[in-house]
């Protein structure tokens, strides 16, 4: 069973600072390292490492940052001959961490602004034969678009960030997954009225505008897993709570693509999705006890922290 990811890989640059500098005010910086990323390439490496078939769509540029960029998905056996290198620079992520664990990020978009129809075009056949395709919004809106039009099975997609997507895009997405800022935004985009509920009302409200299933992340609480409703066509949407296993974070970096690339290799395995994000949520919290992204993902004989 494969998957065929259409999106973003970046080189984090990331920094490490005592206080964040103001305008105009100079820091110096305690460490520094360049990092594989972007959410695209995270979420690649995160479902081949657990055993997914993976082909990855995506540009990187003619710069030096082109290889450490790649260098995870070129080492996790995903299938590169999508990935096109064109003039400029790689998606680059500018990534300032003050001791105090506040972040501030600079994204450039870079050679992740030719991942537009027109690529998606070139690989439809690819795009096509995948038994999901998995998407996030760090690519043009008409990359995701067409995408997502491409595929013949399922799609995934994860709405970070929130872009203006076509509604009749998002409603294909099984499921959409989002975050709490996220899944408001995804509200908004589908015309619905804002929901001033909690986010059991948020992730059903998205279900009623159309989208064929839900996965709502909440960080140390696991996430929420909406449908429609299994007994009754007019019943209200199911809703279904997946705890998160305890454990002690050191770095939350990336685990948001940790739980997408997780979620999809169990989905492309045949798994249903209540069961693919209660494994989901036990692969990202082992990834926030690593360092990083890429490098704190598991592999499929890693020992996962469990829940209670
Ligand atoms: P994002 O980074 O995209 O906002 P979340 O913070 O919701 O995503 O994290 C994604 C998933 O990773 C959660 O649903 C949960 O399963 C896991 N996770 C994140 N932070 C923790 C944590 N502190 N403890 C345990 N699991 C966590």
């Amino acid at each position: 069973m494969s998957v065929v990811v259409v999106g973003s890989v970046n080189a984090d640059l990331v920094t490490r600072v005592t206080a964040h500098p103001a305008p105009g005010q100079t820091v110096a910086g305690q460490s520094m390292a360049v990092l594989a990323g972007g959410k695209g390439a995270n979420q690649a490496v995160a479902a081949a490492r657990l055993g997914a078939r993976v082909a990855f769509v995506g540009a990187v540029g003619d710069d030096e940052f082109a290889d450490v960029a790649t260098s995870t998905l070129r080492t996790s056996g995903i299938d590169l001959s999508g990935l096109r290198v064109v003039a400029g620079p790689t998606g680059l992520a500018l990534i300032t961490v003050s001791a105090d664990g506040e972040n501030t990020i600079v994204v450039v978009p870079g050679a992740n602004a030719a991942v537009d129809d027109a690529a998606v075009a070139a690989n439809a056949a690819a795009i096509a034969s995948a038994d999901v395709v998995l998407l996030q919004g760090e690519i043009p809106t008409s990359g995701v678009e067409a995408a997502a039009r491409a595929a013949a099975a399922r799609v995934v997609l994860n709405l970070a960030p929130v872009v203006d997507l076509d509604p009749d895009v998002l409603r294909l997405a099984d499921p959409l997954v989002v975050n709490e800022h996220e899944a408001r935004g995804a509200l908004a985009l589908l015309g619905a009225p804002p929901d001033a509920g909690d986010l059991q009302d948020v992730a059903a409200a998205l279900v009623r505008a159309g989208v064929r299933s839900v996965v709502v992340t909440l960080g140390a609480v696991g996430a929420l897993v909406a449908t429609p409703c299994a007994t009754a066509q007019a019943g209200p949407p199911d809703v279904v709570a997946i705890p998160a296993p305890r454990v002690s974070a050191l770095d939350t970096t990336g685990a948001g693509d940790a739980f997408v690339g997780a979620l999809v290799q169990r989905l492309a395995a045949g798994v249903g999705l209540v069961d693919a994000a209660r494994f989901a949520a036990r692969v990202g919290a082992y990834a926030v006890t690593g360092a990083g992204a890429q490098a704190s993902y598991p592999d499929a004989a890693t020992p996962l922290p469990a829940v209670g």
